[in-house]
């Protein structure tokens, strides 16, 4: 087979700033083995996140140079909101400066005590806009969803059964929304079946409880769909988002995703009397309708970067990089989520690192491993990110305990790829040197991003 090539040519670079391992292993110390609270000149390759991280096109940044930064009415504004109509069809659009502002938005509304949040798997912030509500969010799963290394083309879907069950037995009267993560990110970026989003709506429409679509990778969920669930092979990434959303009532997204932007989100829906309440709380937190936390510009960038990411020239690239990472780590017996994610890829430190035990976190030293040996950045999603504790102070585990490796938008070409692969590789070969972690200080929410730790030498 030929070689997947990059669907783009570079017109301006950046540099990357190259250190030593003694000069790391101090950095890591001095950021208390906490990757959020490195410098970023100090990371080689940085696969944190792929939020806010993408590569503009000279598309967009022209788009930036037109942007309308009018108050009211901007033209830019105009073009966003008439981009979003066409593809998700809910025709009111609210723009925010980032995904979670639509969810703070959206939950202050309609949570509260009481109530309850269904979805295949919320993500962090979403979970915490809920939580400081005071209602909870509940996760259903797929089967195949919760073991890492089961092959299955829709590893994000919904738990249907569990689902209906939930609802019955709390009664839909407690359940104000039901939100579907496209890809699930939390979950492993593992891609949702069309029929599993069909299925969920029938269950919600019966109950009247709205479903919204947390659509920050829509266009990478679409792919899934059109290369792996029969009757989508020939049809357009944008029919097929279309149809996603034909199926919702609403849905939150992060342009610092499949936008292409790196900064920016909306909130859009059918229900003109949720939007009414949506729109004043709007005014208040993000600003005006038209420009919501935005400038012009950004609109425009966005308008523009979500009709780049349905062409599926890139598409195809995207998900074929990942799946090269992968192949790669999968070949040399590393413990990978399997299959690849349409933006990550997520080693099971449970199995990479089966010596630590879950108490000493290792999805963290994990993590911290990776950048010592290479300069490379990742991030833990597991009992760091996920875990709680019980009445006796002893941590509730998350159900895995996953490393992220986020693969940012058309920033990083293949070399840069091999390189990861063969630091993983390499650590891979004496992960047995790696030692636990313990937390030596921490917040209440959202503990992940300031949490201090050491390792634990014994
Ligand atoms: C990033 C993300 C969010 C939050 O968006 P921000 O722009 O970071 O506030 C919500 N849901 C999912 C699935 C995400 O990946």
């Amino acid at each position: 087979m030929k070689n997947i090539i990059e669907p783009f040519k570079i017109k301006s670079v950046e540099p990357i700033y190259f250190n030593t391992l003694e000069q790391r292993k101090e950095i890591l110390n001095t950021a208390h083995y906490n990757l959020f609270l490195i410098k970023a000149k100090d990371v080689l390759i940085d696969l944190l996140t792929d939020s806010g991280t993408s590569a503009m096109s000279s598309h967009q940044w022209a788009g930036i140079m037109q942007g309308d930064e009018s108050y009211a009415g901007s033209s830019s504004f105009f073009r966003f909101e008439k981009t979003i109509q066409q593809i998700t069809g809910f025709p009111i659009v609210m723009p925010t400066h980032q995904g979670r502002a639509s969810e703070k938005i959206l939950f202050s509304i309609i949570g509260g005590k009481g109530k309850y949040i269904l979805s295949n798997t919320l993500f962090d912030t979403t979970r915490a806009n809920i939580e400081f509500t005071g209602a909870e969010g509940v996760d259903f799963i797929c089967e195949e969803g919760k073991n890492p290394s089961i092959i299955a083309p829709f590893k994000g879907n919904i738990h249907i059964e569990n689902l209906k069950d939930f609802i019955h037995e709390k009664g839909a009267e407690n359940i104000p929304l039901c939100i579907i993560t496209v890809t699930n990110n939390s979950g492993g970026g593992q891609p949702v079946s069309m029929k599993n989003i069909q299925d969920t709506s029938v269950i919600c429409k019966k109950h009247q409880i709205p479903l919204f679509i947390d659509a920050c990778r829509f266009a990478e969920n679409a792919y899934f769909i059109k290369t792996r669930e029969p009757g989508y092979e020939t049809k357009s990434i944008n029919d097929i988002a279309q149809e996603m959303f034909s199926y919702a009532d609403g849905c939150t997204m992060s342009a610092k995703k499949d936008a292409f932007a790196n900064i920016g989100g909306f909130l859009a829906m059918k229900d003109p009397v949720l939007a009414l309440s949506c729109r004043n709380l709007l005014v208040i937190t993000e600003g005006f309708p038209t420009y919501g936390g935005l400038a012009g510009r950004d609109l425009e960038a966005i308008a523009i970067g979500l009709n780049e990411v349905m062409d599926e020239n890139y598409l195809h690239y995207r998900i074929k990089s990942i799946e090269y990472l992968a192949n790669k780590l999968i070949a040399a017996g590393v413990p990978i989520m399997q299959p690849a994610g349409g933006h990550a890829v997520y080693l099971n430190a449970k199995e990479f690192l089966s010596h630590i035990p879950i108490t000493e976190y290792p999805g963290q030293a994990l993590a911290t491993a990776l950048y010592i040996e290479g300069g490379i950045r990742s991030v833990e999603i597991g009992s760091l990110m996920f875990g709680k504790y019980n009445k006796a102070n002893e941590l509730i585990p998350a159900q895995m305990e996953l490393v992220r490796l986020a693969i940012p938008r058309r920033v990083y070409t293949q070399s840069h790829i091999d390189y990861v692969a063969e630091i993983i590789i390499e650590l891979y070969q004496k992960r047995h040197l790696v030692i636990g972690l313990e937390i030596t200080e921490e917040a209440s929410m959202l503990r992940h991003f300031t949490a201090k730790l050491k390792p634990i030498k014994n």
